[in-house]
């Protein structure tokens, strides 16, 4: 009793588990194409990064746009974080349209990611300092390699990170 999410046109996408629960993630590609188009394919690439955004239920998380990165942002190689007020504005606008904040997205020069020590403090400050309906976030790290290898997602809570296992779904549509 496998749901999809129903992007509309797009017919491929990421799809992820989790070890322990039966909720399912999945990606649509134009969030795919929004991410890894600001990958850091050269050495001088800077991070980039911003937030997600989508649907969600009991059954399924539905990530069907990314936006950022944005004017104002702290950008460096080894480092990224949104210009507040820029994301606030996006998670707005995104809300208005009845979409969810579902989480945050950011690039690492490295080909398959890994999250750092960083990145957990910074979700877990995220978390503990904003009025969420959920308790916990998803962190995408979008790598060099193309496609899922590249790709690194955790749900994030105040008590754990979990990792998302990924695969390329193709869906009959
Ligand atoms: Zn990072």
């Amino acid at each position: 009793m496998a749901m999809i999410c129903s992007f509309g046109k797009s017919m491929y996408s990421i799809v992820g588990h989790l070890t322990d629960t039966s909720q399912a993630l999945s990606i649509a590609i134009p969030a795919l194409q929004h991410v890894s188009q600001h990958r850091q394919l050269t050495p001088w690439a800077t991070e980039a990064g911003g937030q997600l955004f989508g649907t969600l239920n009991a059954a399924q998380i539905c990530v069907t746009e990314a936006t950022g990165p944005y004017a104002g942002d702290g950008r460096s190689k080894y480092r990224y974080r949104s210009n507040p007020a820029a994301a606030q504005r996006a998670i707005e606008d995104r809300h208005k349209r009845g979409l969810l904040y579902l989480g945050e997205w950011h690039t690492h020069a490295e080909d398959e990611p890994s999250a750092s020590g960083l990145d957990d403090a910074a979700m877990r400050r995220l978390i503990a300092s904003s009025q969420l309906n959920s308790n916990a976030l998803l962190m995408m790290i979008v790598g060099r390699a193309p496609s899922a290898t590249g790709l690194a997602v955790w749900s994030v809570s105040s008590e754990a990170a979990r990792r998302w296992i990924l695969s390329t779904n193709l869906e009959e549509t």
